[in-house]
């Protein structure tokens, strides 16, 4: 075996273990930071200082993330 099919072997390795990896993510992980409010789920008001939810995640700053593909 050379150094470069070794080497292609071992890039194709990584992919996979990368693409399970994210299905295995995705599977115990189905949530992601909601990127409207980046997972604070509440946005502050620079009038007053308020604070008001974020209307895409409720305020919980989770969004179900989807599966690849
Ligand atoms: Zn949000």
């Amino acid at each position: 075996m050379n150094p470069l099919s070794n080497l292609n072997s071992t890039l194709a390795l990584l992919a996979v273990v990368a693409t399970l990896g994210y299905s295995l993510s995705c599977a115990f992980f189905p949530y992601k930071s909601c990127r409207y409010c980046r997972g604070y789920g509440k946005f502050r008001s620079s009038f007053l200082g308020g604070i008001r939810l974020c209307r895409a995640c409720k305020g919980t700053g989770l969004r179900l993330r989807l599966p690849p593909g």
